[in-house]
């Protein structure tokens, strides 16, 4: 498709109708009704169910709108992928914001010659996104794996929850994993449930043939990681006679790789036939992390990204120059200057690209400990799995009267 005369000129074209996509361009248009957005998604409709968790400061946009007052009290907390987008969808649809579902971008470059009356053009497109790869030359300034964690996700009948701490520890220990348990709001009397699974590189190995697309079952996990079967069965087993649960589905198993990743570079200018067009990138397709962070990332960037477009767009009228600066000016100049403070960047566009790097440090430094903490827990539980191998040798060879003495075996 190609700007036509029932298709408005576009402003913005964003490729990807995903939340942070969607977030952005309702801010767009909040911030600036004239503005016509334009937004490119490859899928028909949205399908992801997995739980996603919504701190109510990721939605504060100082905007005053009670609509975004309501998403902020509808969506804040557990609530499937699915349910955001269709609520953002929804008021995206509203502001007339403009979705064509069905459109799969392949070639970048071409977006400018299809849509000529864009200036920005934002790729928000995920992990995968097109935009950083052609545009940016998939340049990422970090990007590595933190721990391998494994998904099994389920619906069940009525209302559930977590267990409590206690239950979860020695639970844990009976499992042998360290397990940590999303529980979804109900909705229609269904409720998402997500187990996440911290597991050795090992076991995560064994996994490697099933993916979000084609999981296992706890069947066919049976055979291909054994411990990690036995693990869950024990949960599983657990949560039904504890929590009375009624599965709706069979559960549905695949490993997920927790990496970190940030791209060398979120803003590009540059002129197309005489013409600037700004793009920038936001969400997964700027930054991926890891416990449940990134959509919270994904949407405070958004608010930024959204206020620099804005700005970019309106420079304020620039200031009436003092022909003597005043006492306070001059002051303060020169504090800045013994101190060598720079200042923000004037450029919004520039300020966006600042302060995606200050909130990507910021959080690759959370990542890290966090990463340490579980890393010390699953070493823990692996520790704990060997003594309980080695009581179990131990045992089997004093009843066999094979030993008389325990020194020398690690026992604590
Ligand atoms: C199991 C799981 C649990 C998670 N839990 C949490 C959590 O609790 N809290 C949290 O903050 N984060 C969580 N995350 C991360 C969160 O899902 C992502 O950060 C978030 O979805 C990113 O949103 P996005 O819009 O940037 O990208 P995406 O959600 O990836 O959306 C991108 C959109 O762009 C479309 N698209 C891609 N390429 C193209 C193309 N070439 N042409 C057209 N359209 C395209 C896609 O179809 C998609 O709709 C979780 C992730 C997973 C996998």
């Amino acid at each position: 498709m190609s700007e036509t005369k029932d298709t408005p000129r576009p402003d913005v074209v964003i490729v990807g109708a995903g939340p942070v996509g969607l977030f952005t361009a309702i801010q767009l248009k909040l911030r600036d009704p004239s503005l016509n957005i334009l937004m490119l998604e490859k899928y028909k409709e949205y399908k992801r169910q997995h739980v996603l968790k919504i701190e109510a400061a990721s939605l504060d946009t100082g905007i005053e709108d009670q609509r975004i007052q309501d998403l902020k009290k509808n969506l804040t907390g557990k609530t499937p992928t699915n349910r955001i987008e269709n609520a953002f969808k929804s008021l995206a649809g509203e502001l007339g914001v403009t979705i064509l579902y069905g459109e799969h971008v392949t070639d970048v470059e071409a977006l400018p010659k299809r849509f000529p009356s864009a200036r920005y053009i934002i790729g928000a497109g995920g992990r995968r996104s097109i935009v950083r790869a052609q545009k940016f030359g998939d340049a990422l300034l970090v990007n590595h794996n933190v721990m391998k964690v494994v998904f099994c996700k389920y619906r069940c009948k009525g209302k559930t929850e977590r267990f409590g701490w206690m239950r979860s520890i020695s639970l844990m220990h009976e499992a042998d994993h360290t397990i940590n348990e999303l529980i979804g709001r109900p909705k229609d009397g269904v409720t998402a449930v997500t187990l996440q699974i911290f597991v050795s590189g090992n076991e995560y190995k064994q996994l490697g043939g099933f993916t979000f697309k084609n999981p296992a079952t706890p069947e066919t996990l049976r055979k291909a990681c054994p411990t990690l079967s036995k693990s869950l069965d024990v949960w599983l087993r657990a949560r039904i006679d504890e929590m009375k649960e009624e599965r709706l589905d069979e559960p549905k198993i695949n490993p997920v790789p927790l990496d970190v990743y940030q791209a060398a570079k979120v803003v590009k200018r540059e002129s197309v036939e005489g013409k600037q067009v700004t793009w920038a990138l936001v969400g997964d397709a700027a930054f991926g992390l890891p416990f449940f962070r990134a959509l919270n990332d994904g949407l405070k960037s958004a608010t930024k990204l959204s206020q620099s477009i804005v700005k970019d767009l309106h420079p304020p009228d620039p200031e009436p120059r003092q022909t003597t600066p005043s006492k306070k000016s001059k002051t303060m100049s020169s504090i800045k200057s013994s101190l060598s403070v720079s200042s923000a960047p004037s450029d919004p566009m520039q300020a966006y690209e600042a302060f995606f790097k200050r909130m990507a440090w910021w959080e690759r430094q959370l990542v890290g400990s966090k990463a340490t903490s579980i890393n010390a827990g699953v070493s823990s539980v692996a520790a704990s799995r060997k003594v309980k191998r080695s009581r179990v040798r131990v045992a089997r060879k004093v009843a066999s009267g094979s030993t008389s003495s325990m020194s020398g075996c690690a026992v604590s």
